[in-house]
């Protein structure tokens, strides 16, 4: 029986360990697929305090030696659902299960991506799905971004400010972020815009130099000459096995203010739950609520 149960093994749910080892209760992390979580796609992090740069594995490294310095046990099986029995929880996995007092759901989110092929091959290399944390890197240089939603609309405000050339790709006929942005990319030089289009194809060796993008009225192809895109077209959250236990909104996210308090023993930390901006700094700070929160209850 563990007095903490941590689904995830990302920034949240390393600082949640930390934060619950250092008040001395027992912790299992259960991670998934990669320790660390979706930082250690990032070739360059130069917006977390404290650090001018550093690489996503490099900062993820010093999470997990932190954790096991402190002596959290950290375990690869994938969470699969939490059964409520009162005064504790049983988390099912993949390979078995665990008992804990409570369980801190630290599951981060994904960006959906292009599903187009070698998109993988150039993460950190041309392909984004991140402005906030990515956009300097490309000052001065052409990028398209691919969405048309509020998200890709204000991704394209700020690149426009920092990039030469910013092409917005679109796959429905029109845009469907908020007017009042769209009014801002309009009266700006440097920007462009393409509707009923998808990306077809990503081209370059090492590093991406263009993409293709097929017209879906008239299954036309151009060529894009491009340094990189940002691609916005949505977060999936991956909280589907929680839902009997914690709230979902509609798009999958834990319903949740920064207490990060579910109730009766469940708390939730990071990307998975409804917030204003997903990032590290964000993700840390939920981690040490939420552990702080279950530390409380247990005490
Ligand atoms: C390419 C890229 C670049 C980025 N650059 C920056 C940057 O420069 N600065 C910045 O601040 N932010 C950046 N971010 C965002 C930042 O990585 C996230 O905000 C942060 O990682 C969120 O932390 P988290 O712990 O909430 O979630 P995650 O990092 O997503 O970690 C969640 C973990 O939970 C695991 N998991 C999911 N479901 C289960 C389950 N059922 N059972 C067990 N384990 C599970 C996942 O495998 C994952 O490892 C970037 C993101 C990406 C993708």
């Amino acid at each position: 029986m563990y007095d903490i149960i941590v689904i995830g093994a990302g920034p949240a749910g390393l600082t949640a360990a930390i934060y619950a080892r250092r008040a001395e209760k027992s912790v299992l992390v259960l991670e998934k697929e990669t320790f660390g979580g979706q930082i250690t796609h990032s070739p360059k992090v130069e917006n977390y305090p404290g650090f001018i740069q550093m690489s996503g594995n490099e900062f993820a490294e010093k999470l997990i030696e932190q954790a096991l310095h402190l002596e959290a046990e950290i375990e690869l099986d994938e969470a699969k659902a939490i059964e409520d029995h009162g005064d504790y929880k049983r988390v099912i996995c993949e390979n078995g299960s665990f008992d804990g007092r409570t369980v801190i759901i630290a599951t981060g989110s994904k960006h959906r991506q292009l599903g187009v092929a070698r998109e993988n091959d150039f993460v950190g290399a041309g392909v984004s799905y991140c402005a906030v944390c990515d956009g300097a890197f490309y000052r001065g240089k052409t990028v398209a971004v691919i969405g048309g939603g509020n998200t890709a609309l204000q991704e394209a405000v700020m690149l426009s400010d920092i990039c030469e050339k910013v092409t917005l790709v679109q796959n429905l006929a029109f845009f469907t972020g908020e007017q009042k942005l769209l009014d801002q990319l309009k009266k700006k030089d440097n920007v462009s815009f393409i509707t009923s289009s998808v990306v077809d194809a990503l081209k370059g060796d090492d590093e991406l130099t263009g993409i293709t993008i097929r017209n879906t009225d008239t299954n036309g192809t151009t060529d894009l000459t491009v340094d990189g895109i940002f691609v916005a077209i949505g977060q999936v959250p991956e909280n589907e096995p929680f839902k009997t236990i914690a709230p979902l909104n509609d798009w999958g996210y834990i319903v949740s203010d920064e207490g990060c308090v579910i109730g009766s023993g469940v708390f939730v930390a990071g990307d998975c739950r409804t917030k204003q901006v997903r990032q590290i700094a964000t993700a840390i700070s939920d981690g040490a609520v939420a552990a702080v929160a279950a530390c409380r209850y247990l005490d």
